[in-house]
C-alpha cells in the first residue's frame, strides 16, 4: 500500500486546522541542492477549547530513534490526544531529516543542530535550519518536550535535564517520573535553552540507546509525556506511569580515560557507586591491565560507555550527583 505523502506547507497555521482531529503535514524548513524542501513530518491535534500549545520533538540527532515511536503512540487511534479537553500538541517525529537518512546524529554538514541553537537566519546551513525550527515551529509553542537518546557507543537511563531551578521546568520534569533527573541550565546551544530563552518552559527526555526501537522505555516514555500534558492542563487523568522512584541530581559530570585502550565498564545503569570504588579499567592490547578508575565521588550512573576501544580521552561513566 503506498499513502499520499501529507501536505507540504511553509507555516504552521494551527488556528485554520480543525479540532477534533490528528493532522498529518510535512513542513518545510530548509531547501537542499536539488532545490527540494528539506520537510519534516509533523503531527497536530488541536481540542475544541483553547489552551495552550505542547510541543513534542524528536530526533533533532538523527540517530535518536525512541522519540518516534514514543510520538506516534501518542497521536494513533487510540492515542493520548484524542482525550485533549484544551489547547493543541504538535508533534515533530524526526527534526533532523538529514541525520536520520544517513543513521547519524549531525546535520547534514557534520554540525550538531543542538549546539548552533538558536541559529542565524543569515548563517551556514546548519544555522539557518536551526532559526528555522525555532521561526517555524517552536513561536507556536507555550512548552516544549524534545525526545533524545545517548550518542553512539553508549547506553543511558531514562533521564530529563531540566533547569530545576525553574519552577515550571522543574514541575514538568517531576511529571515525567523518569529513573534520573539532571539539573543543568542548558547554555550550550541546544533547542531546550533557546526555547527556554525564547520563554518556552522545555525539558529534554533522554531515552535509553541510539539507533534503536526499546518497547519498554518507549512505554514509561510516553506515560511521562503524557503525565506532562496532564500536569499543564490538558488532559484529564487518563493513565498514571508505573510508580517509580526519582532520582533528583544537583549536577552530572562524565569520567574520561586519560590513556588508550580496551575499556571494561563495572557499573550497571541506574547504580548507585560508592567514593573510591573501581568503576572502570583500561586494558592494553596482551591484556595487562593498565589503569583502574575509581569513581572521585559517590553517584547515580546516568549512562556509560559501551563502544571497548577507548582512545585517551575517552568517556567512561556519566555520574549524577543526587541533591
Ligand atoms: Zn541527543
Amino acid at each position: 500500500m503506498t499513502l499520499e505523502p501529507p501536505p507540504l506547507q511553509e507555516a504552521l497555521n494551527l488556528e485554520q486546522m480543525a479540532p477534533g482531529v490528528v493532522h498529518r503535514l510535512r513542513l518545510a524548513l530548509s531547501h537542499n541542492a536539488l532545490g527540494r524542501e528539506f520537510a519534516v513530518p509533523v503531527l497536530v491535534y488541536r481540542a475544541r477549547e483553547p489552551g495552550p500549545v505542547v510541543g513534542v520533538t524528536s530526533a533533532i540527532h538523527g540517530n535518536e530513534l525512541n522519540g518516534i515511536p514514543t510520538i506516534h503512540r501518542l497521536f494513533d487511534s487510540v492515542g493520548a490526544v484524542h482525550s485533549l479537553t484544551r489547547g493543541a500538541v504538535v508533534a515533530v517525529p524526526i527534526l533532523n531529516t538529514p541525520g536520520y537518512l544517513r543513521f547519524q546524529r549531525e546535520f547534514h554538514d557534520g554540525r550538531d543542530l543542538n549546539r548552533v541553537m538558536p541559529g542565524k537566519p543569515d548563517g551556514a546551513s546548519a544555522e539557518l535550519y536551526a532559526h528555522r525550527i525555532l521561526d517555524r515551529l517552536v513561536r507556536h509553542f507555550d512548552y516544549l518536550i524534545d525526545l533524545h537518546t545517548a550518542s553512539f557507543g553508549r547506553v543511558n537511563t531514562l533521564y530529563v535535564r531540566a533547569d530545576m531551578s525553574n519552577p515550571t521546568e522543574a514541575a514538568m520534569a517531576r511529571a515525567v517520573r523518569p529513573q534520573i533527573i539532571v539539573n543543568n541550565d542548558a547554555t550550550d546551544g541546544t533547542l531546550r535553552g533557546a526555547a527556554s530563552r525564547a520563554g518556552v518552559p522545555s525539558i529534554t527526555v533522554e531515552i535509553g540507546d541510539p539507533q534503536r526501537i526499546q518497547p519498554g522505555l518507549i512505554r514509561a516514555t510516553r506515560l511521562g509525556v503524557q503525565e506532562v500534558i496532564e500536569h499543564l492542563g490538558l488532559l484529564p487523568d487518563i493513565d498514571d506511569p508505573d510508580p517509580r522512584e526519582t532520582v533528583e541530581c544537583s549536577r552530572s559530570f562524565w569520567m574520561y580515560t586519560d590513556a588508550g585502550g580496551i575499556l571494561q565498564v563495572f557499573p550497571a545503569l541506574n547504580a548507585m557507586v560508592k567514593q573510591g570504588e573501581v568503576v572502570a579499567t583500561l586494558t592494553d592490547p596482551w591484556g595487562r591491565v593498565v589503569r583502574s578508575y575509581p569513581s572521585p565521588q559517590a553517584g547515580i550512573v546516568v549512562g556509560k560507555s559501551t563502544n571497548p576501544a577507548a582512545h585517551a580521552g575517552a568517556r567512561i561513566v556519566h555520574l549524577g550527583v543526587p541533591r
